[in-house]
C-alpha cells in the first residue's frame, strides 16, 4: 500500500508499506474521503508529540471495509464506515472507567498517526471494528463526514467538558474548525449569548451562521479585557479553548471567568511549554474556577449518536469545507494548506 507520511520532524512524503495485518477483531478500509488536521501539523513541524518516523498521517476519514477480522459482527466487507480519529481499546480498565481515550495509556485511544500509521494509506488498519467503526448515513455525503472524525466530536466535547447549560455566557477562543464546532455545540447546549474570538473574515461569517452573538478579535487588545469591558465586567459562565497558546490563553480565560465558571479546553498544546494564569485571577486559588482539558471521545456510539445530529439538521458540516480536492495524490496540497493557513480556509477535504 502507499501512504502520506511523516518521514522525519519537518519533513513529509509518500511511502511504500506493507498492508496492515488484521487481527481477529479488526478491519481494514479503504479511504473514500480524508481531512487534514492541525493537529497533523503540530506533529510534523512543531515537534509537538516527540519525534515519528516514516508514519503515515492523517486521522480523519470515510471509508470502504476492505477485509475483516473473524470475531467482527457488525461489519463486513463493502460496507461504508464512520471513522473515528481516536479508536480505544474498549477492553481496558480505563476505559469501564469512563476514560476510554487514555486506554492504553494517557492518550492512548489516539492511534491513528500518533502510535500507529494513520489514514492517509490506500489501506488503513482499524482496532476493535465493531467498537469504534459506524455505518454511514446514506444521507451524508463523504466529504462532511470526515468532519464527523474530529472536528464535530472535538469541538462538542469542549462545550462537554465546560457543562455548557441553558442561558450561559460563553466565550470560544479560537474559530477555526474546531472552535466552530465548540461554538455550535454550546449553542446546543443551550447558551445565551455567545462570543467568538478570531480574526478571518470567513471564520468570522460562519461562526455567526453556527450562532455566535458577538465577535471579539484578539488582535485589538486583550480578551479577557474586551469580553470583561462588553459584559459590564461580569465576564462569562464558561471558556472554550480551540486556539491560542500555553502561556497567554488560560491566563486571558481565567481572568474572564465568573467565580464557578469553567473552561474545556481542546486546544493541542506544545509538550514542551508550560500553562500559566494569574493566582489572583483564580481568587487567589480559592475562587472556584476549573479547567477541564481533553481528547475528543471516540468510538462507535459517539458516532452514531454524532451522525444523527448531522441527519437531523442540527449540525450543518458543509460550512466547516472551504476547499475540495479530487484524488488520493492532492493530499500533500491539502496538508499544505493546513500548514500556510490562507485567509479563506477553514477545512480542505480530498475525496479519494
Ligand atoms: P485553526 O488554526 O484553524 O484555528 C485556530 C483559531 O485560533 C483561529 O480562529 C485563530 O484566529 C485563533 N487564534 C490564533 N491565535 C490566537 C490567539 N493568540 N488568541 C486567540 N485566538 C487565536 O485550528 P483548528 O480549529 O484546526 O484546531 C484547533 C486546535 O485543536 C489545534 O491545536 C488542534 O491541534 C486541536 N485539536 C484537538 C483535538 C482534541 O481531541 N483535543 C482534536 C483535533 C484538533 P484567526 O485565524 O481567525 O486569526
Ligand atoms: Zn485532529
Amino acid at each position: 500500500m502507499r501512504g502520506f507520511a511523516m518521514i522525519e520532524p519537518g519533513k513529509t512524503g509518500f511511502i511504500e508499506k506493507a498492508d496492515p495485518k488484521v487481527g481477529e477483531r479488526d478491519a481494514l478500509v479503504r479511504p473514500l474521503a480524508v481531512a487534514p488536521c492541525t493537529s497533523d501539523i503540530h506533529t510534523v513541524y512543531e515537534d509537538a508529540l516527540g519525534p515519528r518516523t516514516n508514519m503515515i498521517l492523517g486521522h480523519e476519514a470515510c471509508g470502504v471495509v476492505v477485509e475483516v477480522g473473524r470475531e467482527v459482527k457488525d461489519f463486513q466487507p463493502g460496507d461504508r464506515v464512520l471513522v473515528p480519529a481516536i479508536t480505544p481499546n474498549w477492553s481496558d480498565v480505563y476505559s469501564q472507567a469512563g476514560y476510554a481515550t487514555d486506554s492504553d495509556g494517557m492518550l492512548g485511544g489516539w492511534k491513528f498517526s500518533n502510535i500507529k500509521d494513520g489514514v492517509f494509506g490506500t489501506r488503513f488498519h482499524v482496532n476493535d471494528a465493531d467498537g469504534n467503526l459506524a455505518h454511514l448515513p446514506d444521507e451524508i455525503d463523504p466529504a462532511e463526514a470526515c468532519m464527523l472524525s474530529d472536528m464535530i466530536p472535538t469541538g462538542l466535547h469542549a462545550s462537554e467538558m465546560a457543562g455548557v447549560t441553558f442561558g450561559d455566557t460563553v466565550a470560544v477562543i479560537g474559530i477555526g474548525p474546531v472552535g466552530l464546532m465548540a461554538l455550535r455545540g454550546a449553542v446546543l447546549h443551550g447558551a445565551g449569548r455567545v462570543f467568538a474570538v478570531g480574526s478571518r473574515e470567513k471564520t468570522v461569517e460562519v461562526a455567526k451562521a453556527y450562532g455566535a452573538t458577538d465577535i471579539i478579535d484578539y488582535h485589538n487588545g486583550g480578551i479577557a479585557e474586551q469580553i470583561l469591558a462588553a459584559t459590564d465586567g461580569q465576564g462569562v459562565d464558561k471558556v472554550l479553548i480551540a486556539g491560542g497558546d500555553a502561556e497567554h490563553t488560560f491566563e486571558e480565560a481565567v481572568k474572564m471567568l465568573k467565580a464557578g465558571g469553567s473552561i474545556g479546553n481542546v486546544n493541542y498544546l506544545n509538550g514542551h511549554d508550560n500553562v500559566v494564569f494569574n493566582a489572583g485571577d483564580w481568587g487567589v486559588g480559592m475562587g472556584h474556577k476549573t479547567i477541564h482539558g481533553g481528547l475528543m471521545p471516540g468510538g462507535r456510539l459517539r458516532m452514531e449518536k454524532l451522525a444523527s445530529l448531522v441527519v437531523n439538521g442540527r449540525i450543518d458540516p458543509s460550512l466547516l469545507i472551504t476547499h475540495r480536492f479530487e484524488g488520493f495524490d492532492k493530499i500533500p496540497d491539502a496538508i499544505e494548506l493546513m500548514h500556510h493557513k490562507p485567509d479563506d480556509l477553514i477545512k480542505p477535504v480530498v475525496i479519494c
